[in-house]
C-alpha cells in the first residue's frame, strides 16, 4: 500500500493531552505547511494553568502508579509494549509526522519511527539493571548509594525531528521512573500528542506522559519554571537554550540537559575514498534539506582534490527532486517556514556580496512549498555568517587547505561544537583529529547518527550540556543518595 496520502483529509489529535485525555483547542496559533505553504490548522497555546494542571496530574500519576517504585521490570515491559504499538500504527504516525513537517512521508516508516522504537526498547532495557553500590565504611556503618527517579520531567523538543526528539525524551525518563511533561515545538506537535496516546493504549499509566502545546514564550517558559518540574531536556536552539537557563536560575536551581546548535566541519583529506565522502557530504545537506543539527555544512577539503571532490558533491546536489512531504516518492524536503527559507536566502546573498561564489544553488526552488535549493559556496572567509551561522538549511560552504594545522583551525568553530566528519585513510591521523577535534562526536569515513543510540550524542561548548542516548541518557534521569547507617 502507498503511504501517499491527501493533505487535506487527514484526522490529527489537535489539543493538549493531560492525564490521558486530549484537551481539545480550537484557537490559536496559525500552522502552515511547509510542502504548499497552506494555513491548514491552530496549535492550541497552553497557559500557566494548564502547564500546573499538566504537572499536578504527572505527580499524581508518579504517585497512584508507584511507576518509580520497586518493580522496574513492570516499566521495561510496558515501555516494549509501547514501541511494539508504535511500530504497528508507523503508517498513521507517519503521514501525522509528514503533515505539518519537512519528513517525507516515504522515509518515516523504516527511519524515523522504526529508530525511535528500537531506542525506547533500549531504554526499557534499562530500567531493572539499576543496583545499589554497597561502599567501604568501617566495621560500625553500613554505607550505600542508592539511584533515584527525579519525579518530573519537563521536556521541550524541537521541529526538526519531531518524532525522534520526542522518543530520545521520553525513553529514558520514563525508564528511569519519572513522569514527562513534554513540549513538542509548535510547528509540529502532533505526532507527539499521538504517540502519548499510544502510550496510555499500550498500558503506560494516564498522566505519566502529558503533552502541553504552545510557544516558547508562553508554554516553555511556564514548563521550565514550574516549581514541581525536578529536570529539564531540552532540544533546540542554542539562543532557545540560553533563555531556559536563564529562567531555571530565576526560578529555582534544577538540573538540565541542553542538546543546542552546531556548525559542524566536514574534513576531507587527499588520501580518503573521495566518492565515498561525496555521498557523505552531499547526503548531509540533502537529508531533511540540512535541517539537521549534526549537518555538517562546511566542508574543508585538502586543496589537490578539491576540484574533483566539488564535481561529485554538486552533482548529487542536482539530483535531488523536491516534492511535497505527503507523496511516498519524495526525497528532497521543504524548509519549515517561508520565513526561514527568507533567512537562509538572505545569508546566502550576503555571502555573494562579500565575494563568494554559489558553485550550484543559491536559489528557492519553483512551487508553492518553501523549498531552497541544495548550495555550495565558494571564497568565504573563516568570519562570514555562511561559515559562522548556524544557518539550518541545505547550503554547504567550501575552504581547503593545505596542511594539518590549518585543516584544524579552519576547522575550529569559535562557539559551537557538535559534531564533525573526517574523511582519511590515514590511521594515525585519524586519531590525532578524533583527540584534538572539538566535538561531541567524531565520525569517520561516514557521517550519519542512524542506529547508533548505544552512543551518547551531545555538544562540546555552545552546543550543549550533557548527553542524550546511550547509558548517559538513562542515568541523567536519575539522581543518587548517599545512606549511611549505624550499626
Ligand atoms: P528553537 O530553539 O527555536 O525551539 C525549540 C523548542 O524550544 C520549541 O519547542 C520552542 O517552542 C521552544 N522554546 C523556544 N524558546 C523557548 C524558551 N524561551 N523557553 C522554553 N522553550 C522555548 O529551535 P527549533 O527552530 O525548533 O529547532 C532548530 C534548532 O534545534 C537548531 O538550532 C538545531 O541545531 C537544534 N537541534 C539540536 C539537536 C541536538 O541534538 N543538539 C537536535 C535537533 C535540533
Amino acid at each position: 500500500m502507498s503511504l501517499s496520502f491527501n493533505p487535506d483529509t487527514l484526522a490529527l489529535p489537535i489539543g493538549h493531552f493531560v492525564g490521558g485525555k486530549l484537551i481539545e483547542a480550537t484557537d490559536g496559533l496559525d500552522m502552515h505547511r511547509p510542502s504548499d505553504g497552506k494555513t491548514y490548522v491552530h496549535c492550541p497555546v497552553a497557559d500557566a494553568e494548564l502547564v500546573n494542571h499538566a504537572v499536578e496530574n504527572a505527580r499524581a500519576a508518579l504517585k497512584s502508579s508507584n511507576w518509580g517504585g520497586v518493580r522496574p521490570r513492570e516499566r521495561t515491559k510496558a515501555l516494549q509494549a509501547w514501541a511494539d504499538l508504535i511500530e504497528a500504527e508507523a503508517e498513521t504516525l507517519a503521514k501525522i509526522e509528514a503533515l505539518s513537517s519537512t519528513r517525507p512521508v516515504g522515509q518515516l516508516v523504516a527511519g524515523d519511527i522504526a529508530v525511535t522504537a528500537e531506542q525506547i526498547r533500549f531504554f526499557a532495557e534499562f530500567a531493572d539493571k539499576e543496583g545499589s553500590d554497597v561502599v567501604p565504611t568501617d566495621d560500625q556503618t553500613f554505607g550505600m548509594t542508592i539511584s533515584e527517579p527525579y519525579g518530573v520531567v519537563g521536556a521541550i523538543t524541537p521541529w526538526n525531528f519531531p518524532i525522534s526528539m520526542a522518543g530520545w525524551k521520553l525513553g529514558p525518563a520514563l525508564a528511569a521512573g519519572n513522569a514527562v511533561v513534554i513540549k513538542p515545538s509548535e510547528m509540529t506537535p502532533f505526532s507527539t500528542v499521538y504517540i502519548a496516546q499510544l502510550a496510555v493504549r499500550a498500558g503506560i499509566p494516564a498522566g505519566l506522559i502529558n503533552v502541553v502545546l504552545g510557544d516558547g514564550p508562553t508554554t516553555g517558559n511556564a514548563l521550565t519554571g514550574h516549581a514541581d518540574i525536578a529536570k529539564v531536556s531540552f532540544t533546540g536552539s542554542t539562543r532557545a537554550g540560553s533563555a531556559i537557563m536563564e529562567n531555571i536560575a530565576r526560578t529555582g536551581v534544577k538540573p538540565m540537559t541542553l542538546e543546542l546548535g552546531g556548525k559542524s566541519p566536514q574534513l576531507v583529506f587527499a588520501d580518503a575514498d573521495l566518492d565515498k565522502a561525496a555521498a557523505a557530504i552531499a547526503g548531509s545537506v540533502i537529508f531533511n534539506a540540512g535541517q539537521a543539527c549534526v549537518a555538517g555544512t562546511r566542508l574543508i577539503v585538502e586543496k589537490s582534490v578539491a576540484d574533483e571532490l566539488i564535481a561529485a558533491i554538486i552533482a548529487r546536489m542536482q539530483a535531488a527532486r523536491p516534492g511535497p512531504t505527503w507523496d511516498a516518492a519524495t526525497q528532497y524536503s521543504p524548509i519549515i517556514s517561508g520565513r526561514q527559507r527568507g533567512r537562509i536566502a538572505s545569508i546566502v546573498e550576503a555571502a555573494k556580496t562579500a565575494g563568494g561564489e554559489c558553485l550550484t544553488g543559491g536559489e528557492e526552488m519553483e512551487g508553492a512549498g518553501y523549498f531552497y535549493a541544495p548550495t555550495l559556496i565558494s571564497g568565504v572567509t573563516q568570519d562570514n555568517p555562511a561559515i559562522v551561522e548556524e544557518i539550518f538549511g541545505p547550503v554547504l560552504t567550501v575552504q581547503t587547505f593545505e596542511t594539518e594545522d590549518e585543516a584544524l583551525t579552519l576547522s575550529t568553530h569559535p562557539v559551537y561544537g557538535l559534531a564533525s566528519g573526517l574523511f582519511t585513510s590515514d590511521l594515525s591521523r585519524t586519531l590525532r583529529f578524533a583527540r584534538a577535534l572539538e566535538a561531541g562526536t567524531v565520525w569517520v569515513n561516514r557521517y550519519s547518527r542512524s542506529r547508533d543510540h548505544i552512543l551518547p550524542t551531545g555538544g562540546y561548548k555552545r552546543s550543549g550540556i550533557g548527553k542524550d542516548l546511550g547509558r548517559e541518557a538513562y542515568e541523567a534521569n536519575r539522581k543518587s543518595k548517599s545512606v549511611l547507617i549505624s550499626l
